[in-house]
């Protein structure tokens, strides 16, 4: 059994651990293991449905040190006009060029692929699940539990309801390897795993009429044309803007998301339903008229069982037919989490810190361990957040992720670092100053981010 020293052992090295390490790295000489059980970098990407791409632009995902594709517009496809956005095998490619061409190198980074990290009263362990070889790890510093907002992805989950013999249940992925066309498709989930699905297949020329979409909730989404960054920076900024008026003007999630589709923020499939849910996915107009095509949607609840002759779920039951094909799109994707402090005396838990983007998130609680020296002072610069998934919680969601953003601005270092930052979504707005969409969002936030920070004053006095 070996036996390793380190100042921080990163456990997961998907995008927030390497977002995470690659922050640490730049702003300290802290020597740094970093361990998966995956063989490499990447986390869910590595497993990822192969028709699967970013929801946001690629221009502020990764890590900070290095840009990933070549922030370029697309000028033809569903994301016309929009800042590219990678696919999985891009993302996988770019993580391992990451690790290899400049973590390792940088000589304060040691990655342990195909590793269980195992902890106990022994100390830190990781077991090779290749060999079963086993290596204890002398902490110095803190223990950083990169897999906390692990996401949860069809290819491996379990679905939650039952499976008769004879019913073809298959995850996305394996969408690309029917051997013949199935009766029909039946799409089970309502979130943005079961849209990429259902795109992809009416993208691929199958009749709309074959297709059934089994949608338990219907989910407020983000319009992708209000999320691009750089030279169209002032979409972002508008939301920005839209977002902190709707905290500032109301009192619960639905009076906020009307107000965001009100302007232009926030979408749904259907306008006749009101949307009970928000888990931050985006969509393009084309995407959503591309979807509205599906007209056989099916709102009965969840699925409880899956036989040959029937679907049923939690309020009645449709008809099915063994050459129906399933897809299980029922993954929760990003899950909700119970809150706890980011910074801890010999632990670091990453969580989101930003409404929205766990890169951007990830990178900022690294900088601000490695440039702040007392946990209090680190939590108070970070409030965590998290998606419990309905449109209730929004507010809640939302506070932190302003109020965080506001304490950070106000130190000269960490603003600096955030302008830079190429994972900040509105990095280089002070060069679109006569964007009359920049000018407008500052407007906006001029009337409206008082009010938003008294708000935020008063919520935080009422919990105390
Ligand atoms: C399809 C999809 C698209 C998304 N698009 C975006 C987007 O555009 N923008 C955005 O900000 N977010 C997006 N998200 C949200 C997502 O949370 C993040 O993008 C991000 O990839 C999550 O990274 P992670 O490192 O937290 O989790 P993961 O990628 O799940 O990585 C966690 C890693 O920890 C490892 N691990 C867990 N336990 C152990 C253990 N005991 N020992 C060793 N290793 C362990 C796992 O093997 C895994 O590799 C998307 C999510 C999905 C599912």
């Amino acid at each position: 059994m070996d036996e390793i020293e380190t100042d921080y052992l990163v456990v997961g090295a998907g995008a927030t651990g390497m977002a995470f390490v690659d922050a640490l790295i730049a702003e300290s000489d802290a020597d740094v293991v970093m361990v998966d059980r995956r063989p490499a970098p990447g986390g869910h990407w590595l497993d990822a449905y192969p028709f699967v791409q970013l929801h946001q632009p690629s221009a502020c995902y990764g890590v900070g040190s290095r840009v990933l594709g070549s922030d370029r517009i697309d000028e033809s496809g569903p994301n016309a006009g929009f800042y590219e956005r990678a696919s999985a095998t891009d993302i996988t490619d770019y993580y391992d060029r990451v690790l290899q061409e400049h973590l390792v190198p940088s000589g304060q980074v040691r990655f342990f692929g195909s590793s269980d990290y195992v902890g106990g009263p022994d100390g830190h362990r990781l077991v090779s699940t290749v060999d079963g070889d086993e290596t204890i790890v002398r902490v110095r510093r803190k223990l950083v539990d990169a897999t906390y907002i692990e996401s949860e992805i069809p290819s491996r989950h379990t679905p939650a309801f039952e499976i008769d013999a004879g019913v073809q249940v298959i995850p996305p992925n394996d969408l690309v390897d029917l051997a013949e066309a199935p009766t029909g498709y039946t799409i089970l989930g309502a979130g943005k795993t079961s849209m990429d699905t259902c795109c992809w297949l009416l993208d691929q020329g199958v009749d709309p009429d074959r297709i059934r979409w089994v949608r338990p909730r219907d989910g407020w989404l983000q319009d992708r044309a209000t999320m691009q960054p750089l030279d169209l920076v002032g979409s972002y900024m508008l939301v920005q803007a839209h977002w902190i008026r709707a905290f500032a003007e109301t009192d619960n999630g639905r009076d906020f998301a009307h107000l965001l589709e009100e302007s232009g923020v926030f979408v749904r499939l259907d306008r006749s339903v009101e949307p009970g849910t928000y888990r931050g996915a985006t969509l393009s107009q084309l995407e959503l008229d591309s979807l509205r095509r599906i007209e056989n949607v099916v709102r009965l609840g969840k699925v409880k069982r899956a036989s040959t002759d029937r679907i049923t779920l939690e309020q009645g039951s449709i008809p099915s037919d063994p050459g129906q094909v399933l897809v299980d799109c029922t993954a929760a994707g990003t899950r909700p989490t119970v809150l706890r402090p980011i910074f801890e005396p010999d632990r670091v838990t990453p969580q989101f810190v930003t409404v929205g983007f766990a890169c951007w998130s990830a990178a900022t609680v690294g900088t601000v361990e490695a440039s702040r020296d007392a946990d209090a002072e680190k939590n108070r610069l970070c409030p965590p957040l998290t998606f419990m998934g309905g449109i209730a919680d929004v507010l809640d969601t939302s506070g932190p992720g302003i109020s965080g953003l506001a304490r950070r601005s106000a130190e000269p270092d960490l603003d600096a670092w955030n302008k830079a930052s190429r994972l900040n979504p509105s990095r280089g707005v002070a060069d679109h100053l006569d964007d009359p969409r920049v000018l407008a969002a500052f407007d906006i936030l001029g009337r409206h981010y008082g009010p938003a920070m008294s708000k935020l004053e008063r919520l935080a006095a009422r919990s105390a």
